[in-house]
């Protein structure tokens, strides 16, 4: 690598870096936006619902708002678990004889302190050994 070369990758990565703080400042503010508007719905939801009338028990307004929390939990998980899958290779070598084999995806239960929350997941089968592996990461 030339000095020029040198040059012009740390030019590109300090505009990488503004870049990047700008999109996660955008989403920031997108998350914050998006969660005032889940609660704003929520709340109009419980209502409608008639889960809350009146004036009631603090312990019922915490206890719907923690199950909301809980299902966004869930659905994040599902989501990153979804991402990780797609990202992976899409072949993996059978740890036991070394052959490489195409990974499928396949859906798992997943029980987690928010709930059991269904996520895709590679796994690979290796018919010579007859045997399902999760693949290395
Ligand atoms: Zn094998």
């Amino acid at each position: 690598m030339d000095s020029k070369e040198v040059i012009g990758s740390k030019k590109i990565s300090s505009v990488g870096a503004d870049s990047a703080k700008k999109r996660t400042a955008d989403l920031k503010e997108r998350l914050e936006r998006l969660l005032r508007e889940v609660a704003e719905v929520e709340v109009a939801l419980s209502r409608a619902d008639g889960t809350i009338r009146g004036v009631p028990h603090y312990s019922v307004i915490e206890g719907r708002a923690h199950e909301l929390g809980q299902h966004l939990s869930r659905l994040v998980q599902e989501r990153q678990m979804g991402e990780l899958a797609a990202s992976q290779a899409p072949t993996g070598k059978c740890p036991r004889c070394g052959k490489r084999v195409q990974l499928q995806p396949r859906e798992r239960t997943i029980k987690s302190v928010d709930g059991d929350t269904t996520c895709q997941e590679l796994v690979g089968h290796c018919r010579r050994c007859r045997r399902f592996f999760f693949p290395a990461t």
